[in-house]
């Protein structure tokens, strides 16, 4: 099969591309970009002028739920729901039940996904046998079994002596850390960010330092054992600075923000919407503005969504009994697009970086970018298309997301992998 893609805007960051181009898509791979001629030779051609191309998403923090949660997101579902936003390898949390944390369990992921089929799904798997923190996860097996990273996601590796000796075994195996900045003593019973707005609302508050305490041991960890540490989901101002001087010291760390803390801040929590619970909780303001900044200037290195999906039933309750996380394969890219890069925030160019060639480069596999020879996986987006989220209408079983009715500028209208369309917009 062979097909040229004719005229559209390619953003592809990871090459260094930007411009008018022509694509030829043969056996999977990227043939040919560049000007069509003669020389160029495929079954069939289609104009896609007007519209951009860019690197398939690549997503370090998507919660599948299975095993175990099948009843709030399944592997298939979640596959779906990330094709639809645009993502063709999404990394999958272990913090299933039970956890992936050995080889049998790590398959049992990738077969199911092999079963849906379409786009890759790379298993996390746990650093801690069953996340207990109590005993180290067979990491050996775990690299041999082709893992890229692991992490205790939901929780931190709270036993300092452990996570030094985890660092140790995973600079030796070559694997990344990730992980969930939240000291438990700290943090406990808290539903919200710490602050005025918690005192008003009456809601028990998670203070920004319950992170940062983590981020400081994790980075002094990582500055001793030459770990590659990846911090999850970083939400406050102060993450951020220890992270900017971390990184000129040399510590080889990378980081990630969501779209929800990069968008929203402790304000959206005052209608008392469970579907604004998350963990780590909407911060201030100045802690949104310093992740907006760090994410321009490349301190934090990667967007990731942090897609947690829930039952209808288990998050429709008061907030304070409401479980945290949001979906956010399905808008991630559009919600980005429209309240940062259009308004100017950041380029098009950075916000795909930040979702494309950032991750790959991470994690350490091939991906995240369009030029001769990569595999096919892109991304045909309208910057035209309007829409509104419309929870009802997502292919994952989760619909708690806190974009419900926002009006969103630019679209996914395909999504390829390999080659292979497997999501195309329906008019
Ligand atoms: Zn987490």
């Amino acid at each position: 099969m062979s097909l040229i893609y004719k005229g559209a805007r390619i953003i592809d960051p990871g090459s260094g591309f930007d411009g008018q181009a022509d694509l030829l898509v043969e056996n999977g791979k990227i043939a040919r970009r560049g000007t069509a001629d003669e020389s160029w030779q495929a079954a069939g051609e289609e104009d896609v002028s007007g519209l951009l191309i860019f690197p398939g998403l690549v997503d370090l923090h998507t919660h599948l739920r299975e095993p175990g949660g099948e009843h709030r997101e399944t592997i298939a579902t979640g596959m779906a729901a990330a094709m639809r936003g645009g993502y063709t390898t999404i990394f999958a949390m272990p913090n299933t039940d039970p956890p992936v944390d050995n080889p049998p369990l790590v398959e049992f992921v990738r077969a199911q996904a092999r079963k849906a089929g379409g786009i890759t799904v790379e298993p996390i798997a746990a650093i801690t046998k069953g996340r207990k923190g109590q005993e180290l996860s067979p990491m050996g097996q775990l690299a041999k079994a082709g893992v890229k990273i692991l992490s205790d996601d939901g929780s931190t590796v709270a036993n300092a002596r452990l996570l030094r000796l985890a660092m140790q075994y995973a600079a030796m195996f070559q694997l990344v850390i990730s992980e969930h900045c939240e000291d438990a003593n700290l943090a406990q019973g808290g539903a919200m960010n710490e602050g005025v707005t918690a005192t008003k609302l009456g809601l028990s508050p998670l203070p920004a330092l319950a992170e940062e305490v983590i981020v400081a041991r994790d980075l002094l960890l990582a500055r001793e054992t030459g770990c590659r540490l990846h911090l999850a989901h970083l939400s406050t101002k102060g993450s951020v600075e220890l992270l900017r001087r971390a990184k000129e010291r040399g510590v080889k760390v990378t980081a990630e923000v969501t779209p929800q803390h990069l968008l929203l801040t402790e304000e959206a929590v005052r209608g008392y919407d469970p579907n604004m619970k998350v963990n780590p909780p909407l911060r201030s303001e100045q802690d949104r503005q310093a992740l907006l900044a760090a994410l321009a200037d490349g301190t934090i290195d990667c967007i990731a969504t942090d897609h947690a999906p829930w039952a209808r039933q288990e998050k429709e309750v008061e907030f304070d009994a409401a479980p945290c996380g949001m979906v956010g394969l399905e808008t991630a890219l559009s919600a980005v697009w429209t309240k940062l890069v259009e308004t100017g925030q950041i380029s098009a160019a950075r916000a795909i970086e930040a979702m494309s060639a950032k991750p790959c480069q991470i994690a350490g596999i091939p991906g995240g970018r369009l030029d001769e020879g990569a595999k096919a996986d892109f991304v045909i987006f309208d910057p035209k298309c309007s829409w509104q989220v419309d929870p009802e209408k997502f292919a994952s079983k989760g619909k708690n997301t806190p974009f419900s009715g926002w009006e969103l500028q630019g679209r996914v209208i395909r999504t390829a992998a390999a080659g292979e369309v497997v999501y195309r917009l329906e008019n």
